[in-house]
Order: structure tokens, then C-alpha cells, then sequence
């Protein structure tokens, strides 16, 4: 027999926001291997534990094959057509949209999805139905990121590139173990402190991580004080003489106000609210204003009811030391899930319109509604992700139609998410994987494709855009999330009363016709994509945005000229006033619990669940305690303990971690019920959200601890 030639197809990484390029390698229809893209400006090669083993997580056994349905809740759902399937859910969306307008159904979709998929979700509901009920698990990760960047700088777009981390003299991490979440990132900062030991990471996070660890200064903040922090190191820097008085002068407004509020946050005050020393916060104030100083940041700040806030003090530090625009200085967020930065771009969500516009600005909804040519876009702000949730709960949304996402684990207070998917009249749920919690409350299951069978587009962290090719075909009935979506809207089009012409809006045979709409809606804009095509990706690789027609590059800088994305140029200080965290310890639940995530494991583990190998990294959730703690309470290392508080309650195994602080706890968020007899760690925390990012407390709970 002729020996058939293995292929490799460039793709990226699914798991992070670092983007990884990939190879993956295919032999008669089927993935076999997978290898870092040497040639991919994120990783040059490199892949952590998830990304090298992500050709091991393709197996059939655990993907949706066919699409399934049941009338009647009470039924068993039984294998159906995609025709029958996607007909039923046009009839029942279009009947409930009758009866009860658009706002009665909403779109709860991923950060996993590929650009070009978002944007068919988007204009699905916008455009077509009329609600902006769209919201993603991106409001669980970066939207506090979002109001931060917009609140001060004006628009959504980190201002800083991965090379950046090669020019900064400190690098100040913030609310993010970048060993574990980010671990290919976290590799080119080690590189970066081989190269120059002088270099000065501060590393800010109430646990004594594996990215704290190696740092020259950790700041072991108390849950949720870092607004604390950095009005604190303002206040130094003032007191130091380290601001950059004519920078401020010529960029930026607002920093009287701001002046003002620091006076009273001196280091002795800022040391208590903190726990931690005094001397410490004027060393982080000098190392930082010396500079050149990139912040990283994730989760620690977002996921907060001062999100906006911490995202906002911290870019306080930066303009008030006209650190931004600079090698090796800026705010850099780094993006939790792979696609979060693609979602933004084009509006999918219930706040944003495509092209980074903004929903509340009758401009930018004309000027969408222009572009799809429609008559308008509707006016009614949609509902935020805990906001859906809510709304399902109380019946003025009957039908949710959620895509390649588990909010069954994944959202805050989960027994009333589970209450109201329950209350639902019709739950869809397109997704790639079997038996997700979400899973048993949907009344239809679309089979989705997934990693290494799809073609579109993703941006990293770093604002880079990548091509993603597919190496094989998705299996059996598996089918495109933006075919979905499209094919939907074509059935649904036909039975809404409505003067739309859904073939007119959603002409797409490939994602390439997807994407060049896309593009044009960003022409002018701060992110303008207009010189960029798949051909151009697939010739000269990954490029950053912004990239306007008649450009030869990408932008790997922005705010060079200290002219910023606000009406009159300049950057805004936000007056940031420290607020503590939603839920306080009490004599009750005298224990603060905060999640996160493992080096090996990602989200619900829908996908990072199907590898062996990635268990050997942690077999099961544990709670970390402080060995005071533990011995007080008579807890033994390895034994079970109950964990709870009035939202829920948990069993798991308890262990001393010399990373936790007295009176923290810790638990990895990724196990949920499909892998233990218990809802996961989420189901501890509040749904209290940040009012301005709509982002909830994921990181956050008071709790207590008994033995079992
Ligand atoms: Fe994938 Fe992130 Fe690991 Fe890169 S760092 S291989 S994108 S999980």
C-alpha cells in the first residue's frame, strides 16, 4: 500500500487567551498529533501541558454526534434531524417572540467561539430578532477589563504587545497566576529575568502562587483590597516625587480629583486595609514608578464588584507615571478564554454593538443598523450574563439558546441558575462535548464542530488576529457553530412578522464571507481590520490590530502620541474609592474562600476532562487551608471537610498549603458535578456583580468549614 503522507495544519491553541499557534498533524481524516507553531509570534514553538495534549481531547466517544430533542420536559430527549431539530426551535422561539416580543428569549454564548461565529450570534439576535439579550461567559472573564480600559482610556484595546515584557524594568502582576493560567506567557517572563536579573516582578494576590513564588516582591493583599493597594502607591509616588507632572498635564484629565481622594491613603492606613507592610507598598510604588512598568492583570481584578474600579486605579499608576505607549510600559490585560478579545470586536454582547460600538450611543446604532441594512437596531439594553439567569428565574425570558458554554457550572450561585434553567420553557445547548451539566436541562442539542474542524478567526490577548484552518471534518452530524446559527436564522426568518429579509442578512456560504462583513464594520474605528484578509493571515501569519487599508503591519503600541480614544484626546483618571469585597467574613463563616484555576486543567473541563494525562497535575479538587487553621479546627491533612455558606455547600478533601494565608482558602474551579457528588466551587458564590462591567464575585465568598 502507498504510505499516506501525514499533513500539518496551522491553528491556535483553544484553551487561553495567550493564542498559541499550532500544528496539528492529521493521517487519513484524523488528528494524531499536535506541535507549537515555531513560526507563531505568541509562543514560537511552544505549548504548555493543555495546549501539547490537545489532539489526545478529539475522541469521538466524548463528542455530540446527533441532535436531539423532546417536546414535553417530562420526556426523554430522542436523536432527531438537524431539519426536525432546528425547525422545532424556529417554531418555538418564533411563537414565544409572538406572544411575548424579543425580549423574551436571549442568547448566552462562548469565548471559545471563533470570531466569525460571534458575529452571526450577534446580528441573529440584534439584527434579526430585535433583542440584545446576547451575553457571553466573556462577562465572567474580561468585562471588568472592558468598563476599565473605556472608563480611562476610551476604548477597549489593551494598549501593550507580548514584547513589551522584553523592554519593562518591573513587571507588576496583578490578580493573576500566570505560571498556571497563562503558562506560555509565563515562560517568555522567566526568559525575560534570565536576560536581565535587574528586572523587578511585583507580584499582587492574596496566595502565595507559583507566579508569586518566583517573584522579588509579593504583595499578599486581602481579597478584593487591591483598589487599596494602588491608591496607596499613588499616594507614594505623589509623596516620592515619581509622577510625571508633564504628562499629566498634556494627556490626561481628572487627576486633581484623584489627588485629592489618595491624600488619605496613606501606607500605614493602606498597610491595614491590606495586611501587609508598609515598606512593602513603598517599595512597589518606587520599582513601579521608576519604570518602564507593565502591568498584568486577569481574573483577580475582574471578577469583583470593584472590577471596573481595580482595572481603573491600576491604569491610574500608569498615566499619572506616563507609563503607557512605551516599550516595555502599559496596562496589559491578559484575556482568560481564547477568543474574549474577538467577541469584543464584534459586539457580542449585550452592552456592545460590532466595531466596538457602544449600544447606548444612537450614533453607533444607527451607523450598525446602516451597515446590516436594517431600519434600526433596537434601543432596550439586553441582559448581562447573571442578569439572563435571572430573568429565566423570574419567566420574562422563556427561552435561552446557549452555545459552546456550561453555565450550569460555570455561573455564581449556582442552585438558582439551576432553579431557573429548570423553570425555562425552552433550553437549547449547542455544544461539541457530552454529558456538560448544562446538558441535562436542555430540551434540544445541537452537535457543534470544535478544535482542529473549524476555519475562522481568533485575537489574543495582545490584540493579535490568527487564521485557524481545519485539519479534519467534524464528526458524524457535528455541524459549524456560525452554519448554526445561520441556517436558525434563515428558518426563523421566515416565520417572524417582520419586513427583514433574513436570506438578505445572512447570505454565508464560508467564514471568510463572515469575516469580510465583519471587517468592514471596523473601518474608521479604533480597531480598524480593513488591510486584513484570511489571505493576507495565511501569507504573512498572525497580525495585530489596529491594520487599515493601505498598511503594510499591525500596530504593536498604541497611545504612542499620548492621543487617547476620548472626545478630546485625553485620558481619563477615574476618582477610584476602595470598597471591600461583596460578602464579608463573619463569626459564621469566619473563612475567605477564593477560586481559580489549575496549571493542567481548563474551565468546566468539558475538554481538559477527556486527557488522562492531565490529572496526574491534581487528581481531584481539593480546599487548601493554612495549617493554623486546619489544627484549630482538628482537620487532619487529606480528610473530608464540609464546605458551605447560605448559597451552598460543598465535600472535599482539605490540605495545608504554605500558599494560603491564615483565615484563605482555595479551590480550583474546574470540577463540577459531571466529575464529583457535589455542584463545583461556584456554587459558593455570590452573584453580586460589578455595577458598571456587570461582571460578577466569582473570586469571592466568606465560608465555613466543618469536619465530616
Ligand atoms: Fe494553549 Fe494557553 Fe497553553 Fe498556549 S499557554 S498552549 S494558548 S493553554
Amino acid at each position: 500500500a502507498i504510505p499516506i503522507q501525514a499533513k500539518e495544519v496551522k491553528s491556535t491553541c483553544c484553551y487561553c487567551g495567550v493564542g498559541c499557534g499550532v500544528l496539528i498533524q492529521t493521517e487519513q481524516g484524523r488528528i494524531t498529533g499536535v506541535r507549537g507553531d515555531p513560526d507563531h509570534p505568541a509562543n514560537f514553538g511552544r505549548l504548555c501541558t493543555k495546549g501539547s495534549t490537545l489532539h489526545l481531547s478529539t475522541r469521538p466517544e466524548a463528542r455530540l454526534l446527533y441532535p436531539e430533542l423532546r417536546r414535553n420536559r417530562t420526556d426523554v430527549r430522542q436523536r432527531a434531524s438537524w431539519d426536525e431539530s432546528l425547525d422545532y426551535v424556529a417554531e418555538r422561539f418564533a411563537a414565544i417572540i409572538r406572544e411575548h416580543g424579543p425580549d423574551a428569549v436571549a442568547f448566552y454564548i462562548s469565548g471559545q467561539l471563533l470570531t466569525e461565529d460571534y458575529y452571526v450570534f450577534n446580528k441573529l439576535a440584534k439584527g434579526l430578532i430585535g433583542t440584545n439579550n446576547v451575553d457571553t461567559n466573556s462577562r465572567l472573564c474580561m468585562s471588568s477589563a472592558v468598563s476599565g480600559y473605556k472608563a480611562t482610556l476610551g476604548a477597549d484595546a489593551p494598549p501593550a504587545c507580548y514584547e513589551d515584557i522584553d523592554h519593562a524594568a518591573c513587571l507588576f502582576i496583578a490578580g493573576s497566576n500566570t505560571a498556571y493560567a497563562h503558562p506560555i506567557l509565563y515562560r517568555r517572563i522567566e526568559d525575560a529575568k534570565a536576560k536581565n536579573p535587574e528586572m523587578k516582578i511585583i507580584v499582587v494576590d492574596p496566595r502565595l502562587t507559583d507566579t508569586a513564588q518566583s517573584a522579588d516582591l509579593h504583595l499578599a493583599i486581602l481579597p478584593g483590597t487591591d483598589v487599596a493597594l494602588f491608591n496607596g502607591m499613588l499616594h507614594v509616588m505623589l509623596w516620592e516625587g515619581l509622577l510625571d507632572m508633564a504628562y499629566i498635564n498634556a494627556h490626561t484629565e481628572g487627576f486633581e480629583a484623584l489627588k485629592n481622594t489618595v491624600r488619605e491613603y496613606t501606607p500605614k492606613m493602606v498597610a491595614d486595609i491590606c495586611g501587609i507592610k508598609e515598606a512593602d507598598i513603598i517599595t512597589a510604588s518606587k520599582w513601579f514608578g521608576a519604570g518602564p512598568t507593565l502591568s498584568m492583570y486577569c481574573q483577580g481584578l475582574n471578577q469583583s464588584t470593584s472590577g471596573t474600579d481595580k482595572n481603573a486605579a491600576l491604569i491610574n499608576l500608569h498615566l499619572a507615571t506616563g507609563q503607557i505607549g512605551k516599550p516595555g510600559a502599559g496596562p496589559f490585560s491578559l484575556t482568560g478564554q481564547p477568543n474574549a478579545m474577538g467577541g469584543r470586536e464584534v459586539g457580542g454582547m449585550a452592552n456592545l454593538l460590532s466595531g466596538h460600538r457602544d449600544l447606548a450611543n444612537p450614533e453607533h446604532r444607527a451607523e450598525v443598523a446602516k451597515l446590516w441594512g436594517i431600519e434600526s437596531v433596537p434601543e432596550q439594553p439586553g441582559k448581562t450574563a447573571v442578569e439572563i439567569f435571572k430573568a429565566i428565574g423570574d419567566g420574562s425570558i422563556k427561552a435561552v439558546w446557549i452555545a459552546c458554554t456550561n453555565p450550569a457550572q460555570s455561573m455564581p450561585d449556582l442552585s438558582s441558575v439551576l432553579a431557573a434553567l429548570d423553570k425555562a420553557e425552552l433550553v437549547v445547548l449547542q455544544e461539541a462535548f457530552q454529558g456538560t451539566e448544562t446538558t441535562s436541562y436542555a430540551d434540544v442539542i445541537l452537535p457543534a464542530s470544535s478544535w482542529g474542524e473549524k476555519e475562522g478567526t481568533v485575537t489574543n490577548s495582545e490584540r493579535r488576529i490568527t487564521h485557524l484552518n481545519p485539519a479534519v471534518t467534524p464528526p458524524v452530524e457535528a455541524r459549524h457553530d456560525w452554519e448554526i446559527a445561520t441556517d436558525f436564522a434563515l428558518r426563523l426568518g421566515r416565520l417572524l412578522d417582520t419586513t427583514k429579509d433574513a436570506a438578505k442578512l445572512f447570505p454565508y456560504t464560508r467564514p471568510e464571507h463572515i469575516f469580510n462583513e465583519h471587517r468592514e464594520t471596523t473601518r474608521g474605528r479604533d480597531l480598524d481590520i480593513t488591510g486584513i484578509s484570511y489571505g493576507l493571515l495565511d501569507e504573512s501569519g498572525p497580525q495585530l490590530w489596529p491594520f487599515p487599508e493601505g498598511s503594510d503591519t499591525g500596530v504593536k503600541r498604541l497611545y504612542t502620541d499620548g492621543i487617547f480614544q476620548k472626545e478630546n484626546g485625553k485620558a481619563q483618571f477615574v476618582n477610584t474609592i476602595y470598597k471591600s469585597t461583596a460578602e464579608k467574613t463573619d463569626a459564621r463563616h469566619p473563612l475567605h474562600l477564593t477560586t481559580g484555576r489549575l496549571r493542567d486543567q481548563w474551565h468546566g473541563m468539558s475538554r481538559t476532562g477527556t486527557v488522562a494525562q492531565l490529572f496526574n497535575h491534581a487528581e481531584e479538587p481539593i480546599i487548601s487551608m493554612n495549617l493554623g487553621d486546619m489544627k484549630r479546627r482538628s482537620i487532619e491533612a487529606g480528610s473530608l471537610v464540609k464546605v458551605s455558606n447560605k448559597r451552598g455547600s460543598l465535600i472535599l478533601r482539605a490540605q495545608p498549603s504554605d500558599e494560603m494565608m491564615p483565615a484563605q482558602t482555595f479551590i480550583p474551579m474546574h470540577w463540577g458535578s459531571q466529575f464529583m457528588n457535589c455542584l463545583g466551587s461556584n456554587a459558593l458564590m455570590p452573584s453580586a456583580f460589578d455595577k458598571t462591567s456587570k461582571q460578577p464575585e466569582l473570586k469571592h465568598a466568606a465560608i465555613k468549614i466543618e469536619k465530616v
